[in-house]
C-alpha cells in the first residue's frame, strides 16, 4: 500500500544546480594533483629509448639509446625514477606506500614489460608496435596488498623487453603514488648524473644538476612532484581550498610521531 503526501519545498537558487565545472574539475591532472593529502606524492619512472640525438650538456635522465632486439643484452631497460635519475628498483622505507595508479606506453616494436614487487613477479603485459597504452588502475597494485601495516620496506621494478626485431624507441610511463603513514616526510633526494654516474644528495626541490664531478660538469634534468597540500594553487580552486593550509600546518606538526 502506498500513500501520497504533499509538502512544501523551500526553494534556493534559481534553476537546476550546474555541475559542469565539478566534472571538469574532476577530470584533469591538476587537481587530482590538488587533491593530493599533505602525505602523498607522484612518483614517477620514465624510459624513453630514442634514436633523436643527445645535446650536452643537458639531458634527461631516462632518455636512453634505442632498444636492440633479443638476445642483446640491452634488449632489456628499467625503468628511471625521474625525480632522481636512478634505475628501479625504487624501494619503499618502512611506514611508506607505493601505489601503481597508471601505465602509459607507446612503441615502435612489440613490448613485453614486467613488474617485480619485492623481487616478485606481480605484472606482465604486451603491447603491440605503433600502439599506444593508456592503462587506469581501478584497483590499484599497492605495496600495502601484502603489507597493510607498512612494517616493512617493499621495492618495486619495472623493466621493458624489446621483443621486435629491429631497434626499439618510444616511451613509457609508471605513475605510482606515494603515501607515508607515520614516518617522517623527505625533503631531500638522491639524484644521478645521467652522464657519468655520478650521485649527489640534494633538496626535493631540485630539477637540474651541474654535475661535480671534475671529468663531468654536465647537466641532467629532473622532475619534481611536491607532496600534497604544498601545491600552489590556482584562482578557481583557491576559494575552497582555503582550509588547507590550516589543516596542513596542523597535520605536518605532527611529522614523525606517527598518526
Ligand atoms: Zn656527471
Amino acid at each position: 500500500m502506498s500513500e501520497r503526501r504533499t509538502f512544501a519545498v523551500t526553494t534556493t537558487g534559481k534553476g537546476r544546480p550546474d555541475y559542469q565545472a565539478e566534472v571538469w574539475r574532476s577530470k584533469t591532472e591538476a587537481d587530482i594533483l590538488h587533491s593530493l593529502h599533505f602525505n602523498e606524492r607522484f612518483k614517477l619512472f620514465y624510459l624513453c629509448p630514442t634514436a633523436a640525438a643527445l645535446a650536452p650538456p643537458f639531458r634527461f635522465p631516462f632518455v636512453v639509446d634505442p632498444m636492440p632486439p633479443i638476445p642483446a643484452v640491452r634488449s632489456t631497460e628499467i625503468l628511471i625514477d625521474v625525480d632522481t635519475g636512478l634505475a628501479m628498483p625504487y624501494t619503499t622505507p618502512i611506514g611508506t606506500e607505493l601505489q601503481i595508479t597508471m601505465l602509459w606506453s607507446t612503441f615502435n616494436q612489440n613490448l613485453r614489460m614486467r613488474t617485480w614487487i619485492d623481487g616478485l613477479i606481480a605484472i606482465e603485459g604486451y603491447t603491440d608496435a605503433f600502439t599506444t597504452l593508456m592503462y587506469n588502475e581501478v584497483v590499484s597494485t599497492s605495496t600495502a596488498d601484502i603489507d597493510p601495516t607498512f612494517a616493512a620496506a617493499h621495492t618495486l621494478l619495472v623493466q621493458g623487453t624489446n621483443l621486435g626485431a629491429a631497434d626499439l624507441s618510444g616511451t613509457a610511463k609508471v605513475i605510482c603514488i606515494e603515501r607515508i603513514h607515520g614516518t617522517e616526510l623527505s625533503t631531500t633526494k638522491t639524484v644521478r648524473c645521467a652522464w657519468c654516474g655520478h650521485t649527489k644528495v640534494v633538496p626535493n626541490e631540485t630539477t637540474l644538476l651541474t654535475c661535480p664531478s671534475p671529468k663531468c660538469g654536465n647537466q641532467t634534468v629532473f622532475q619534481h612532484h611536491p607532496w600534497g597540500g604544498t601545491v600552489k594553487l590556482p584562482a578557481r580552486t583557491r576559494v575552497e581550498k582555503a582550509q588547507q593550509p590550516t589543516l596542513y600546518k596542523k597535520m605536518s606538526g605532527q611529522r614523525g610521531r606517527g598518526q
